[in-house]
């Protein structure tokens, strides 16, 4: 029992006197029982009962009705609505050997205890280093049972950055899912071409799985353990960094969004080129325009940084953050396997070069059931997005190449990306003052109209 002592620690058949001592409160019990029998055959009250309470312990209760046929020898000792109750001489000693067995049984219980305890303390040292040892027995068997049923490899460890797994698995996942079988992939982070991967493709494609299971292979690696993969090169890592669902902190009062932030403020502070960091979405909490434009600077601030320049793998709904691949020399785009077939989509599970054609958000809503008029009409309003994007996509196509992050970031910004354009164009020096200032008021209108 959880709570000692005396609550009866001690098994029956170890110690001799406190079997005793129970059996004695045992058949006290016992022995009530038949001398409720005895009275209400010698007073011919069949409801005659005998009964217990913490304030007048065993007593005898006759109903109103009977009172008249009470014998001589009870006493009484208290009056209820509709009875009375008694005791006896035999009663009162049957209690005090019954209570008196109780309490030497819990006493016997408590001091075997205390003697096991205090001669278990004189061995403590013993005790603690047998069980670490079991312990440590007991997770390296687990690593070799494991390694060896589903067929893990053993990793090879380097001191220099980087993450290279051929065929690696989802060490949960590939146990749990039978059919259709687990789709192996392979990683390649390394800090000179792919520092970092940005991962898109639909809903259920497979993205989080991915990033944990590249997460845990490294994991299980730096513990000692073979990791699910055919093959794994797996650079000395000092953290791994986590960016992922956070549902389950809603229930503590803070929001989705906070949490995304406040765990994203520690990674931007902390992680460094020896880091892996798993991110899986960053930005949703909030509005698209918000959260893409954070996401954006994250991925930004994570390539440029020297000292931040840790492993990521980053998985996105948004679409607009592959456009990083032409402007960052170590990002890479990859992006989920899908197939359409028929009108609906295959999840192949299969990780693959490049970005994702798009999101298949409406193929998903479809699969999952949603009305068809509803996905219908979202086609239509994605159409109408896209047209608008893809104006906005050509504008910036056409600025001359000058390679600056200014140009690609204009996507979002089409007015400032003319203005820009003017100006870098203007010859200063040829430019009489009325002239400026027209220009000046031309520029701020198209400011204005452009919504900038
Ligand atoms: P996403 O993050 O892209 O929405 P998930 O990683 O949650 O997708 O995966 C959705 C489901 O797809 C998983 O629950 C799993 O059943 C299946 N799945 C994911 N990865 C694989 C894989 N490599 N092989 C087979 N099934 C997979």
């Amino acid at each position: 029992p959880a709570q000692v002592p005396g609550a009866g620690v001690i098994a029956g058949g170890w110690d001799p006197e406190l079997d005793e001592q129970r059996a004695l409160a045992r058949g006290g019990k016992e022995l009530l029982a038949g001398i409720e029998a005895e009275e209400r055959a010698s007073t011919g009250i069949g409801s005659l009962k005998v009964r217990y309470n913490k304030v007048f312990g065993y007593f005898i209760e006759v109903s109103r009705a009977n009172l008249d046929r009470v014998p001589e020898g009870y006493e009484r000792r208290q009056t209820l609505a509709n009875a009375e109750r008694f005791v006896t001489p035999e009663l009162k000693e049957l209690e005090a050997k019954i209570l008196a067995a109780e309490e030497g049984a819990a006493a016997r219980d408590r001091r075997l205890f205390e003697q096991l305890v205090s001669e278990l303390s004189t061995h403590a040292h013993r005790i603690s280093v047998t069980a670490a040892a079991a312990a440590r027995l007991d997770v390296h068997a687990a690593f070799a049972d494991r390694a060896r049923r589903w067929a893990y490899c053993r990793p090879v460890m380097t001191e220099e950055a980087g993450l290279a797994v051929t065929e690696g698995r989802h060490p949960v996942l590939e146990e749990l899912q039978r059919e259709p079988k687990f789709v192996p992939n392979d990683c390649r982070l390394d800090p000179v071409s792919s520092q970092i991967v940005l991962l898109t493709g639909p809903n259920m494609g497979g993205k989080s799985t991915y990033l944990r299971q590249c997460a845990l292979i490294a994991l299980m690696a730096h513990a000692g353990s073979f990791v699910p993969a055919a093959e794994a090169v797996i650079g000395l890592t000092d953290r791994i960094f986590t960016r992922v669902g956070a549902s389950d902190m809603l229930a503590r009062g803070e929001s989705t969004f906070m949490v995304e932030m406040s765990e994203t403020e520690n990674i931007l502070h902390h992680a460094t080129p020896r880091s892996l960091v798993i991110l899986d979405e960053v930005g949703r909490g909030t509005a698209t325009f918000d959260g893409l434009s954070l996401a954006w600077a994250i991925v930004e601030h994570l390539h440029d940084r020297a000292e931040r320049a840790a492993l990521v793998l980053f998985a996105t709904h948004y679409h607009e953050l592959t456009e990083l691949g032409r402007m960052l020399p170590r990002f890479v785009n990859r992006s989920m396997a899908v197939k359409e077939w028929r009108g609906s989509i295959l999840f192949l599970h299969r990780v693959v070069d490049g970005p994702a054609d798009h999101s298949y958000g409406i193929h998903v809503a479809r699969l999952a059931g949603v009305p068809e008029e509803v996905c219908v009409r979202a086609s239509e309003v994605l159409a109408n997005i896209e047209r608008h994007e893809i104006t906005v996509i050509d504008d910036a196509a056409t600025q001359p190449p000058a390679g600056s992050r200014l140009n690609q970031l204009d996507l979002f910004r089409p007015a400032a990306d003319e203005i820009a354009d003017r100006l870098r164009r203007l010859e200063i020096d040829s430019l009489t003052p009325i002239a400026a200032l027209n220009l000046l008021a031309e520029l701020k209108r198209k400011v204005h109209d452009g919504g900038s």
